[in-house]
């Protein structure tokens, strides 16, 4: 079972540059500590954790230059270098399939801000005279302590697949995608729910997350999708398509 994603929405931007540092200056310590959540980078040499600590500089710019810029402590650890290449494969991935990356930010460096702070990720926008201003997708990194032979982040060991960092930050930018680009539909969608029926189809093909909101169908619906997981079912394609799910080429 998944940890729920939430997307919430405030109207009110909470990330003050007060706020910020103090988060930064505790996820430093957070890093340093050789707790579970990093453990596995502090086995890595020196030497090791220089190069790792160029090539994310490195990614972050080749991030920035795909058009969202990431922010993330980065300090030479195996779990910041996979976070970046996480993010730069999963951006190069959507605009392969012919989608327009929204205007956002990716923050790897302000969990604290996540609402209740049990929820893995979250898209958050201010909204001025009904037009999105500034959209963060935020994740919730200590989260994220688990890597697989196949160098993917996840969350839970009970379901690698559905918990990891690339199903979340594939499910977190088609909010963002929807937000951006129809704020007004995406609200609605937000407080939408589908019918028992269509909701128990929803439940078998994709699990209990989809089944919360049609915002929370559409995202789920496109991360199972982009990794090449597509949801064989006409009424659910249906059903995408008229909540103006993000299109594929
Ligand atoms: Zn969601």
């Amino acid at each position: 079972m998944r940890v729920p994603v939430i997307a919430s929405y405030n109207n009110v931007g909470n990330f003050s540059s007060a706020k910020r540092e103090s988060f930064s200056l505790r996820q430093s310590s957070y890093m340093t500590q050789g707790n579970d959540t990093v453990s596995f980078s502090h086995r890595i040499p020196k030497e090791t954790s220089v190069t790792f600590f160029n090539i994310t500089n490195t990614l972050t710019k080749e991030i920035k230059a795909i058009g969202a810029p990431i922010y993330l402590y980065n300090d030479g650890s195996q779990k910041a270098l996979l976070i970046a290449q996480q993010v730069k494969k999963s951006l190069l991935d959507i605009k392969s399939k012919g989608l327009d990356i929204p205007k956002m930010k990716i923050r790897f460096d302000c969990w604290d801000d996540i609402y209740d702070n049990s929820a893995a990720a979250e898209t958050s926008a201010d909204i001025y005279k009904n037009r999105v201003s500034n959209l963060y997708v935020n994740f919730n990194t200590p989260l994220y302590r688990n890597i697989s032979d196949s160098n993917q982040l996840y969350r839970s060991s009970k379901d690698p697949f559905e918990t990891s960092l690339e199903m979340d930050l594939l499910h977190e930018f088609a909010h963002a995608y929807q937000s951006f680009n129809n704020h007004a539909k995406y609200t609605k969608l937000k407080y939408e729910k589908f019918s028992e029926d269509i909701n128990k189809e929803i439940l078998d093909k994709m699990g209990i997350i989809a089944t919360e909101s049609k915002a929370e169908f559409v995202a789920e619906y496109f991360a199972h999708k982009m990794v090449g997981k597509e949801v064989k079912s006409k009424t659910l394609a249906k059903l995408y398509e008229e909540c103006l799910g993000p299109k594929f080429n």
